[in-house]
């Protein structure tokens, strides 16, 4: 039986309606306008896109969207400078430092300059480390979508054998320990690399993330049937197609819910960015989380 399509897209639309509204309404009641600064380095094509649509969506759920562009031969002195003032400036709510930094440029060093407080892409090791410790501030964008995506769909996490394949700092090893959160209570099996039997570990999971970035690493026999296949990567195959890391066609027939790609994990990652975004403009007025915000 073909397995049920979840649909990030539709989602994503959803939740960006919502937080349109929270934002209007705490302009109303609060004269706050929750304000998000993106900065980008040089001249990366894929860069571009991404910040343009960061900023796109920002000014379509009424917040204020602020897109600081320098040319590659920026120097760290003033790239801290420029994160020194952004975290100074009373706009701005949340900084976004997009990824990767021309070479010679330190990103670890710029990611640690932000205020905690503004840190809307996560990246911070004092954000991380207030994640590992059960009492979050902001969750990484994409760990954050996957959590929505499966509590929209009424996945019980609580109790289930999650399977996440990719440790990155950005996707997997967060998402494994968000899963595993007091709270959520997955039991989480993180995959990598070098896990010996990458098949029987998949096989055995209730619900499998994939963040690989390999496209079709994922075959029909690797998951259990009825399971919730959950693919975040993102790669282009020999047509220039953009397809994920799962097998789609063939894993289709076996799972019991699966994301597509495009239009799956991808429009949820940009939709969070706005969540934390609009959560660190209520935080730093002292207003109170979103309820259901972890
Ligand atoms: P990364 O390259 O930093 O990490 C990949 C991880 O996968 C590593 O931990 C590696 O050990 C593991 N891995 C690689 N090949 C493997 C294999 N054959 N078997 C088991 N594990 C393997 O990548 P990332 O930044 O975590 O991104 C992963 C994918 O997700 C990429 O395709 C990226 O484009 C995509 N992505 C999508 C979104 C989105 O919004 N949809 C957001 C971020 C990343």
């Amino acid at each position: 039986m073909a397995a049920r399509v979840i649909d990030g897209k539709a989602l994503a639309a959803k939740v960006r309606g919502r937080i349109a509204e929270e934002v209007a309404q705490l302009r109303v009641e609060h004269h706050i306008v929750p304000g998000l600064a993106a900065v980008l380095v040089g001249d990366d094509p894929a860069s571009h896109v991404y910040v343009t649509s960061k900023h796109r969506a920002c000014e379509a759920a009424n917040m204020y969207s602020r897109q600081v562009t320098l040319p590659a031969t920026t120097s760290q002195h003033e790239l801290i400078d420029l994160i020194d003032a952004l975290n100074e400036d009373e706009a701005i709510d949340g900084i976004l430092v997009q990824l990767p930094l021309p070479d010679g440029l330190d990103a670890d060093a710029v990611q640690e300059r932000i205020d905690p407080a503004k840190d809307v892409d996560a990246l911070h090791p004092v954000t991380g480390g207030r994640l590992l410790r059960g009492d979050p501030t902001f969750i990484p964008c994409t760990p954050y979508g996957v959590l929505e995506l499966l509590r929209d769909e009424g996945v019980e996490l609580s109790g289930a054998r999650v399977v996440v394949v990719g440790r990155s700092i950005l996707v997997g090893r967060p998402l494994a320990v968000l899963l595993s959160l007091k709270g959520i209570d997955a039991t989480v099996i993180q995959c990598h690399s070098r896990t010996a039997d990458l098949g029987a570990e998949c096989r055995s999971a209730d619900i499998l993330v994939v963040a690989a970035g390999s496209a079709g690493l994922i075959t029909a026999d690797m998951v259990r049937p009825g399971s919730v296949v959950i693919d975040v990567g993102t790669n282009r195959n020999a047509e220039g197609k953009l397809v994920g890391d799962v097998a789609y066609d063939e894993v289709a027939e076996v799972a019991g819910a699966i994301t597509p790609v495009p239009g799956g994990v991808g429009p949820m990652t940009v939709t969070m960015l706005l969540q934390n975004t609009l959560e660190a403009a209520r935080a730093r007025r002292g207003l109170p989380r979103r309820p259901s915000a972890i």
